[in-house]
């Protein structure tokens, strides 16, 4: 049997529709094959703690081989699992078309679905439902209110021992006042049209960057507006389903689909590029959605359509539609590439755009921080997701940076917090605001 294969990765839609996806004696079975092989490459034994937590049990067993290890301990190797595919896009030489079809990040997420549907805990739910929680909390007293228990030590214990987010985990403060509801309306500029990017934007906000970090939302709009790209807000948006999906919670993410979808379908079909501004929820529309929905128009239209903010301002530069008038030097920027910006496959535009700032000293660090939505939130996986971090927050900390900075604001988050006592004189910034600052607007 030949290793590895000089054709791309093939990804097969999730059949979850079909009644044998959710059969738990099929499962177990297809879990069983894929662990055997796993246990016999071993390639991916640095990436996670879900394949030491494998290796263990597959040593530990009576028969050394993956048919020896107890079903019900299965679980234990999926809870390790966070979903950042990266076993999937960077190690694995068995992924489809290779005929041993091996595609982990899929077998994990659809044990996570058989178990959610048997039943989720109020932490889970509570945590997977961002767009509810923003709403509660955009209510300004609310806001004030979750933002001073979340500092507050003694009522972080509580929320550990009751809800299970553990004490130490520093978590994003919510805003004021929502993105959507301050963000300007566009000027109105021709639109110039590239041989690859639309010339108008309709921007997906996100949970994130309406509740938590409106100033991301504010960043991209103020370089649209720069470089005289006209846009406008999806006149509707709901959650992703992201944070849904990593829980295994398929009828949700599909509830979110349906009042998504239409709204975005019609902008992509009027030529409009869509920008979303937080790596995970990118993901979402262009690889996840459209593996669980592959026959659907809609989906497959604004998979078409949507751009990581910083592919389309790459690509824009290209074709001659970017502006390089940047009059701020940015000095030392430590800058980590996310998973879920990796996994997309379209190289490295930030690090290309940051690169074009003159007066940039960049230091990039490639490497899962080991955080995810909800998982390194979670009083039982915080400790992994520490140590999974802990190279990126070293690497990130050498050549004593003034500005750290990430795609993904979770994880920005996340190294800061890592660095510790290296973080004290350390600005995080989102690169879409180094890019706003560069250009002195
Ligand atoms: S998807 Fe990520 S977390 Fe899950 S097994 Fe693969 S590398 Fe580990
Ligand atoms: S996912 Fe692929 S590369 Fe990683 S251990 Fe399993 S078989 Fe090996």
């Amino acid at each position: 049997m030949r290793e590895g294969s000089l054709e791309a990765p093939k990804r097969h839609p999730l059949d979850w529709k079909n009644p044998e996806f959710w059969d738990p004696a099929k499962l177990d079975s297809e879990l069983e094959r894929v662990f055997g092989i796993c246990h016999g490459c071993r390639r991916c034994v640095n990436l996670c703690t879900a394949f030491p937590t494998l290796f263990d049990l597959v040593d530990a067993s009576p028969t050394l081989e993956a048919d020896g290890v107890a079903k019900q301990d299965f679980a234990k190797v999926v809870d390790q699992c966070y979903l950042c595919d990266l076993c999937f896009m960077t190690k694995c030489p068995y992924v489809p078309p290779h005929p041993w079809n091996v595609d982990f990040p899929h077998v994990m997420l659809r044990a996570k679905a058989v178990k959610f549907r048997k039943g989720a805990s109020l932490r889970d739910r509570l945590l997977s439902s961002t767009d509810a929680m923003g709403k509660l909390a955009a209510i300004p007293v609310v806001a004030q209110t979750v933002n001073a228990v979340n500092r507050n030590s003694l009522a972080r214990k509580v929320l550990q021992s009751v809800l299970g987010v553990h004490a130490e985990r520093e978590l994003p403060p919510y805003a004021g006042r929502k993105f959507r509801s301050t963000a300007g309306d566009s000027k109105s500029f021709p639109v110039k049209n590239g041989k690859q990017t639309p010339g108008k934007v309709a921007l997906y906000a996100t949970c994130y960057a309406n509740y938590n970090e409106p100033g991301m939302g504010h960043d991209l709009l103020a370089i649209l507006e720069h470089n005289e790209i006209p846009y406008v807000l999806a006149e509707k948006e709901a959650c992703c389903g992201m944070p849904k999906l990593e829980l295994g919670d398929f009828d949700s993410v599909e509830k979110l689909k349906i009042k998504n979808i239409p709204v975005l379908a019609r902008l992509a079909r009027e030529g409009y590029a869509i920008l979303t501004p937080v790596p995970s929820c990118t993901l979402m529309f262009k690889q996840e959605l459209p593996l669980m929905f592959p026959e659907d128009s809609d989906v497959i239209a604004v998979r078409d359509a949507m751009f990581d903010p910083f592919e389309y301002f790459v690509l824009r530069k290209k074709e001659g539609l970017l502006k390089s008038d940047f009059k701020q030097a940015l000095g030392k920027v430590a800058y980590h590439i996310p998973c879920h910006s990796r996994v997309q496959n379209m190289g490295q535009k930030t690090r290309e755009m940051l690169e074009m700032i003159p007066g940039t000293d960049l230091a990039v660090v490639e490497r899962c921080a080991g955080h995810d939505g909800t998982w390194g939130v979670k009083r039982e996986f915080f400790d992994n997701s520490m140590k999974i971090g802990r190279p990126v927050f070293r690497q990130m900390a050498a050549g004593a940076p003034a500005t750290i900075a990430s795609d993904c604001p979770i994880a920005a988050r996340h190294i800061l917090q890592g660095m510790g006592d290296e973080a004290k004189d350390v600005e995080k910034a989102h690169p879409l605001a180094l890019v706003r600052k560069a250009y002195g607007i």
